[in-house]
């Protein structure tokens, strides 16, 4: 990774980062935001086009009532005051994908502000971070700069894209180190994600991120010069070019220069931002209220309906998991990367007869082994069903933990779940009443007190000699008749 030069640690000390970030996210209507036209990604270009999101002279826009709803679900996840009547506005400027020369935005009356989500900090407490707004606006078309023959010299426009709906979240500018903005990006997008308005994919661009950037002596409370950093593809990335650039901007000040207020691009390859044009300030885009639509009213009992389809969301989740079922937080964080895989494990853990257990086995054995093939938790070929019926196995020692890993190694072998190759693979039982005798006399024999106990009552021992038996025979005796046999002799001479 490419850095400005090295700074020194004390040099950097002296400056306290700003960071706010300004977050796209494509809500996942069937139609446009203003017109009938699908929202499919990867259509043919300029298929999905119609006179509204053409921009055509005389076609009028008519607002789409989902879009609206999911804006407003998305508000509230982010625990937003949702304003009852809000205003489209237009954002005017020329490019050559915005046939109609103007944006249709939300600007001083957005759809919702004040609200705020929580990120850890380093003491194992959680910081607050503020956000500013939520608003409504529509997509612009694409520009396609290469891939195609004569690229040198022409660009391409699809405007597939144009019309398609968005909510801009524009966080207040409370991260003070790329960090900060990573886990505020990794935990509204979980969000997001979990209240389904959007798929936030974003290789398809369902998900774009900007970010705003300077720096300011410790303790001074004006802000310095901002850069912002745009087209930033992966969350990694927008942690990189932070990094880069709170070093260039440091750098710059301290050989001083005076920081430019700019639009700067990240090249990932060489680990650095470059300049792209001077910023437009915001009254450079003459916005105005859109005289072809009507103010937008939510009133209480609409946004009541929409709170009602709010789900349980992941920071609240992780709590109620962890008292519930008696798991880590730390397995909670992993059970909760996606509301499936969540709504899989609750499933699972109820019928298990431990869910901790379940818990652990995702953890201890099905973590590593998808690491191990590049697979995410969604992919794995043992399912959390496959996960608890291995769990109750265990408990019940049916089959040892070393019997369970070899079974495991198979299912990552076959891509099969766990119950499949259970019932292909699973160990001859012993029913050999002698045999497993045997060994019951030899387990009561070798343990005198924990005897001596049961007889005096305390009968929850039973588990402690059927796992004895059960490791002693090497998972292979048949636990019904373990079970069996050792009440028999654990009783008899009571
Ligand atoms: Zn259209």
């Amino acid at each position: 990774m490419a850095t400005v030069t090295q700074l020194s640690p004390a040099v950097r000390e002296k400056y306290e980062p700003v960071i706010g970030l300004e977050v796209h996210v494509q809500l996942l209507t069937a139609t446009k935001v203003f017109c009938g036209c699908s929202t499919q990604f990867g259509a043919p270009p300029n298929t999905n086009v119609c006179p509204v999101c053409l921009g055509l002279p005389g076609a009028l826009p008519v607002l789409n009532r989902k879009a609206v709803e999911f804006a407003v679900l998305a508000s509230e996840a982010l625990n937003c005051q949702v304003r009852e009547t809000s205003i489209f506005a237009r954002k005017n400027y020329f490019y050559p994908d915005l046939p109609k020369g103007y944006q249709i935005s939300q600007f001083d009356r957005p759809l919702a502000e004040h609200g705020w989500i929580e990120i850890p900090a380093p003491n194992g407490a959680a910081k607050r971070i503020g956000i500013t707004r939520l608003h409504l606006e529509e997509d612009a078309g694409k520009s396609i700069h290469d891939g195609f023959p004569d690229s040198a010299r022409n660009t391409l426009i699809d405007l597939n894209r144009t019309g398609v709906p968005l909510a801009e979240i524009v966080s207040e500018p409370d991260m003070h180190s790329p960090q900060e903005a990573f886990e505020y990006l990794t935990r509204l997008k979980e969000i997001i994600l979990y209240t389904g308005v959007s798929d936030c994919n974003m290789e398809e661009g369902s998900l774009r991120c900007d970010a705003n950037i300077s720096v300011r002596l410790q303790g001074q409370e004006k802000f310095g010069t901002k850069a912002e950093i745009k087209n930033v593809n992966s969350f990694r990335f927008i942690r990189d070019a932070l990094e880069y650039e709170i070093e260039r901007q440091i750098e710059a000040i301290e050989a001083g220069e005076r920081i430019q207020q700019e639009t700067r691009l990240y090249n990932s390859a060489e680990g650095r931002t470059y300049s792209m044009r001077s910023k437009e300030q915001a009254h450079d885009y003459r916005y105005f209220p859109e005289p072809d639509l009507l103010p937008l009213v939510v009133d209480a009992k609409w946004q009541a309906e929409i709170r009602r389809n709010l789900p349980e969301l992941p920071e609240a989740r992780r709590s109620r998991m962890v008292a519930e079922y008696g798991i880590t937080a730390q397995d909670a964080q992993v059970l909760t990367v996606s509301r499936m895989l969540a709504d899989q494990f609750e499933e699972a853990a109820k019928a298990a007869k431990s869910p901790k257990r379940v818990a652990n086995l995702v953890q201890g054995e099905l973590m590593g082994r998808l690491k191990a093939k590049g697979l995410e938790i969604e992919q794995s070929p043992i399912s959390m069903k496959g996960v608890a019926f291995s769990a109750d196995l265990l408990e019940a020692k049916t089959i040892s933990s070393k019997i369970l890993k070899d079974l495991y190694d198979k299912a990552f072998e076959n891509g099969e779940d766990f119950p499949a190759v259970y019932e292909r693979e699973k160990p001859q039982q012993v029913t050999d009443s002698a045999a497993i005798e045997r060994i019951v006399d030899e387990v009561i024999a070798a343990n005198p007190k924990q005897l001596e106990q049961y007889r005096s009552g305390k009968t929850t021992l039973l588990g402690f000699f059927v796992g004895q038996v059960m490791k002693a025979s090497k998972g292979q005796a048949s636990p019904e008749m373990v079970n069996e046999l050792l009440k028999k002799k654990l009783d008899s001479s009571k």
